[in-house]
């Protein structure tokens, strides 16, 4: 597995709306792949691979990651945030950011809660931590401070890669490694009959965004989102309530939140597992959405399903994922566009019956 490819998109910084250093590296990694690359206004980047048939199979995996921008920069230098996207406060303690200076480059700082040292406490705090109490201290003296950054600026997680047992724990792998997925997964394509628009998409983390314009620009007959997964089978998970486990191959998605993905995408995604033997489990994630979501519901409507990787600690510094699941998504999603190659798969299997 290329794992230095991983480590650079998951140190890589991008929050929703500034994804360009991410972009950079698929760029890089596509370009090689095919000519036909381009970016439209939403940030999406497209690449194309041109097939005989018209018929499209759009391919999206985003390369945002949840983060901040700073809000208020207070009159001793200390900076407010808007997050962008969905935070639990009680993971937010004891961490380090890096902050985006203005004319490029960071500078670290310290995430503090706004209250009392708790040497100075008294009783202790009856309220749960608020996201709006979170600040960051850079060290920095105020005029330091004014001159460094502006309202808008990045800020995000600062945690780096580490090879972590059977896998990788990094702060973005939510959603870096659904790139990482879609990159390795197009190197293993041969000619696919159909035309494969492969999408890096943008701002996923507050609403499916770059993926809704996308895909009303692809209009595909088939979409198929790349993203991580809950697997709750850690300490405080209940058996039912795990969505998926680590190691137990890559998720097939029947529903979540944004999609009930197109049941006969969900056999076939089965069946080519099957018989490749590739480990993959079923997935029902009852909350949170997918692109697969946005692709499904645009303009006409497409067969949509989302491929995941089950990810324990999501949204947190330390996401962990195993190495076998992601090679599992590689192998399924190259398995199904080699297999389309074939005409073993037709889009118009995929009308529903009456
Ligand atoms: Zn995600």
């Amino acid at each position: 597995m290329n794992t230095s490819l991983l480590q650079e998109l998951c140190e890589a910084r991008g929050v929703p709306g500034q994804e360009e250093a991410v972009r950079r590296i698929v760029r890089r990694e596509l370009n090689s792949l095919t000519d036909e690359l381009r970016v439209d206004p939403m940030g999406n980047l497209y690449a194309t691979f041109p097939g005989a048939s018209d018929a499209k199979i759009m391919i999206a995996a985003h390369m945002d990651e949840i983060g901040f921008i700073i809000k208020h920069i207070d009159d001793k230098g200390f900076l407010r945030l808007q997050t962008l996207g969905g935070f639990d406060p009680r993971q937010l303690f004891a961490q380090r950011v890096l902050v985006s200076k203005i004319e490029g480059g960071t500078v670290p700082g310290v995430l503090c809660y706004a209250t009392k040292p708790t040497h100075l406490m008294t009783t202790p705090d009856k309220e749960g931590p608020q996201l709006d109490q979170f600040f960051v201290d850079t060290g920095l003296t105020l005029e330091e401070v004014k001159n460094s950054f502006e309202i808008g600026g990045m800020v995000t997680l600062d945690r780096g890669f580490t090879c972590c047992g059977q896998g990788f724990a990094a702060k973005s792998l939510d959603n870096r490694v659904g790139v990482f997925v879609m990159i390795e997964a197009l190197r293993k394509m041969s000619k696919c009959q159909f035309t494969v628009v492969a999408v890096a998409t943008t701002q996923e983390e507050i609403g499916l965004r770059g993926a809704t314009t996308a895909a009303y620009q692809v209009r595909p007959e088939v979409g198929i989102a790349l993203d991580t997964t809950i697997a709750a089978d850690y300490p405080g998970g209940t058996p039912e309530g795990q969505v998926t486990t680590l190691g137990g191959g890559v998720g097939i998605k029947i529903m979540d939140g944004s999609l009930i993905s197109h049941p006969r995408l969900v056999k076939q995604m089965r069946e080519i597992a099957r018989h490749h033997d590739l480990p993959h489990q079923m997935e029902i994630l009852p909350r949170g959405g997918t692109d697969g979501g946005a692709l499904q519901r645009s303009g006409a409507g497409c067969a949509g399903i989302t491929l995941s990787i089950p990810t324990r600690y999501i949204h947190t510094v330390n996401e962990l994922v195993y190495a076998s699941d992601v090679q599992a998504a590689i192998d399924l999603l190259a398995c199904y566009l080699n297999q389309a190659e074939t005409g073993q798969i037709e889009t118009a299997e995929l009308q529903l019956e009456e």
